[in-house]
C-alpha cells in the first residue's frame, strides 16, 4: 500500500516570458530560413529544450567563429557583449537577438550610467553568460564584479563617489539585498536601481518556494545544473529551512531512498524548464506514493513579449 503523500505545486513556476519568447525565435526562425540555423550557446539553459530545438534543425555553438557566414544565428536569451553582433554585422551574417528584454534593459542601465562617467559594479556570478554579456556592454575594465558581501570591500573603483550597480536578473533577492546594503554602506554615493534588477520571474519562483518551505520535508527544483534561477531556488528553500532541496533535470534523477518516509514535498521548476518535466516528476511520485497534488499559488504572471520584428515580417 503506497503511503499518502502532498505534494505542493509552486506557481508560478517554469517558463517565465523571456524563456517563451527565446524559444519560439528559434522555432520561428526555423520555419522563416528552413535549418541549420545557427544558436550562440544553449538558447536557454536546459537540455530538454535544447535537444528539442536541434532535433528540428537547430545547430548549438559556443562562439560566433563557428557559424558559418551564410546562415542565420540567433544570440540567447542571456544576452551577448556587444563585440559579438558588431562581429555578425562586420561578417554581413543575418542574426537574429533573443536577449530577454529584461537583459537587454539591464545593458541600457549600464550604458546611461557609463554616459554619465560612472564606473559601473555589477552583482552577478562570474563565467555566467548573462554576466559576460552585460560587462561586455562596456569597455574592458569599467564594470568591477561582485559575487558577495566580501567581494564589496576588496573592489578598488577609479574614485568611490562617482559609482552606480547593477545586477544579474536571476540572483537569489536576498543575497542580493545583503550585497546591496554592503554597496552602500562602503560607498553611500553609489547609484542603482530601486533595489536590484533581479527579475519578476526569479522573484516571483523564489516567493512561491518560499511560501511552501515550511510545509514540506523536501524540495525538488526542476531545472539545469548551468541555470542560474534554479540555482537559487534549492538555496532559497534550504534557506527556509528546508532540509532536503535538491536540483534535479527529470524524473530519472531523483534519489528516491532519500526521500523514503517524506510526508509532503515542494515541487517547483526553474525559468528554463518545461512544464512537460513537472508532470513527469508529479507522475512518478504517483509512482511511488499515494499522492495529493496542492497548488500553492503566490502571484499570477501576465508578461508576454513579442518576438523581434524580422520573424514577424514574411520571408
Ligand atoms: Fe528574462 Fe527573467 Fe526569464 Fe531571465 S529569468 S529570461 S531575465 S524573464
Amino acid at each position: 500500500m503506497p503511503k499518502p503523500l502532498t505534494l505542493y505545486l509552486a506557481a508560478p513556476r517554469g517558463f517565465c516570458a523571456g524563456v517563451d519568447r527565446a524559444i519560439k525565435i528559434v522555432e520561428m526562425a526555423l520555419e522563416k530560413w528552413g535549418a541549420p540555423v545557427y544558436v550562440r550557446h544553449e538558447i536557454v539553459h536546459n537540455k530538454f529544450v535544447v535537444d528539442g530545438l536541434r532535433a528540428k534543425g537547430a545547430v548549438f555553438v559556443e562562439e560566433l567563429d563557428d557559424c558559418p557566414a551564410d546562415r542565420p544565428v540567433i544570440f540567447s536569451a542571456h544576452g551577448v557583449p556587444k563585440s559579438v553582433p558588431a562581429e555578425a554585422e562586420r561578417r554581413a551574417m543575418t542574426y537574429v537577438d533573443a536577449t530577454c528584454p529584461l537583459v537587454s534593459k539591464v545593458h541600457i542601465e549600464a550604458e546611461r550610467h557609463f554616459q554619465n562617467g560612472l564606473q559601473m559594479v555589477m552583482i552577478g556570478h562570474e563565467g555566467h553568460p548573462e554576466t559576460l554579456g552585460t560587462m561586455g556592454q562596456l569597455p574592458e575594465g569599467e564594470v568591477l564584479l561582485v559575487e558577495t558581501v566580501a567581494d564589496v570591500a576588496r573592489i578598488a573603483p577609479r574614485d568611490p563617489d562617482r559609482l552606480a550597480f547593477i545586477t544579474q536578473t536571476t540572483l537569489s533577492v536576498d543575497d542580493t539585498a545583503g550585497i546591496v546594503a554592503a554597496l552602500k554602506a562602503r560607498f553611500p554615493a553609489i547609484v542603482g536601481p530601486h533595489k536590484e534588477d533581479i527579475c519578476y520571474a526569479t522573484t516571483n519562483r523564489q516567493e512561491a518556494v518560499k511560501a511552501i518551505a515550511a510545509r514540506i520535508d523536501a524540495l525538488l527544483v526542476i531545472g539545469a545544473p548551468n541555470s542560474s534561477n534554479s540555482k537559487r531556488l534549492v538555496e532559497v528553500g534550504r534557506a527556509a529551512g528546508c532540509a532536503y532541496a535538491q536540483l534535479v533535470q527529470r524524473a530519472t534523477d531523483i534519489d528516491w531512498r532519500a526521500l523514503d518516509g517524506i510526508r509532503a514535498v515542494g515541487v517547483t521548476a526553474g525559468a528554463s524548464a518545461p512544464e512537460v518535466l513537472v508532470n513527469e516528476v508529479i507522475d512518478a511520485f504517483r509512482d511511488h506514493f499515494d499522492v495529493t497534488v496542492e497548488l500553492v499559488e503566490t502571484a499570477r504572471e501576465r508578461v508576454e513579449f513579442k518576438v523581434p520584428r524580422v520573424l514577424r515580417e514574411p520571408a
